[in-house]
């Protein structure tokens, strides 16, 4: 059994294809407002596009106080190369430039748009540690897995591909994200032991190759989270905070969803 410990929370904001320049200052200005004094306790991570995460690295960097706390930026995308002929496409590098921590690989919308297969994904997960950048690994089971009762084998399998291109030691430096798909964007979101049990499953799975990796990693669940449902969500002894989709773009939802980490 692996115990519960003093994981930092972590709640993640992926603000998808959304916002204007106006809108993105005006939300991220409202969220370092808000959660200034929260970043003693927890760390928060927001996500832009890409096109707007210079205007957010600016932001933030013309906020930051000594010894204070910050919100981490992320990137919802990451190329697998450094550099080459590779239209459209931004690399590790890259992001590091702009302050970037935190690298989402493996949303369900990149899997099932995107047609990313798990190879693809662990390429990702290690370009993006190559330039210390902490990848968030989405896996997550669709509702006819769910209902087919293979949740188990589906999350599992998405985690050991990335095991096995990267190795356990790689898990050190990495988030994992619960998403059942089915919850996403849906209204829907896992009940409490739902991504409990998920989560502990998870956990132990790692627990078997890896002890001391097992207990710090953070598995963060996504899913519909918001400011009602939040609290029981994160009260679980596996959930280590949260990756929020709609809910984030809403600075006093997203605020209020961070303060549910008590
Ligand atoms: C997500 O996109 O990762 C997500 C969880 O979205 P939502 O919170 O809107 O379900």
């Amino acid at each position: 059994m692996v115990e519960e410990n003093m994981r930092r929370k972590l709640i993640v904001g992926n603000w998808k294809m959304h916002g204007s320049t106006d809108q993105i200052s005006q939300l991220l200005e409202e969220i370092e407002s808000g959660s200034e004094r929260l970043l003693e306790d927890i760390e928060i991570c927001v996500c832009p596009t890409y096109l707007h995460l210079g205007l957010a690295f600016d932001l933030l960097a013309s906020k930051s106080g000594a010894g204070r706390g910050q919100i981490k930026l992320g990137a919802q995308n990451v190329h697998v190369e450094p550099a080459g002929a590779f239209t459209g496409e931004v690399s590790a590098q890259m992001l590091a430039e702009y302050g970037v921590s935190y690298v989402i690989v493996g949303h369900s919308e990149r899997r099932q748009f995107f047609a990313e297969s798990d190879q693809f994904i662990a390429e990702k997960f290690r370009a993006a540690q190559a330039c210390r950048l902490t990848p968030i690994l989405c896996v997550g089971e669709s509702l006819d897995q769910r209902q087919d009762n293979e949740t188990e084998r589906v999350v599992l399998n998405q985690l050991d591909a990335v095991i096995a291109a990267a190795g356990i030691a790689a898990m050190k430096e990495a988030v994992i994200a619960y998403e059942p798909v089915w919850a996403i964007g849906t209204g829907e979101t896992a009940t409490p032991a739902q991504a409990q049990q998920v989560h502990r499953t998870l956990r132990e799975h790692l627990d078997r190759l890896d002890s001391v990796i097992a207990k710090a990693i953070r598995i963060i669940y996504g899913g519909s989270v918001n400011a009602a449902n939040a609290k029981e969500l994160f009260s679980q002894p596996d959930v280590d905070g949260g990756l929020v989709g709609g809910a984030s773009l809403e600075a006093e939802e997203f605020i209020s969803i961070c303060k549910s980490t008590d």
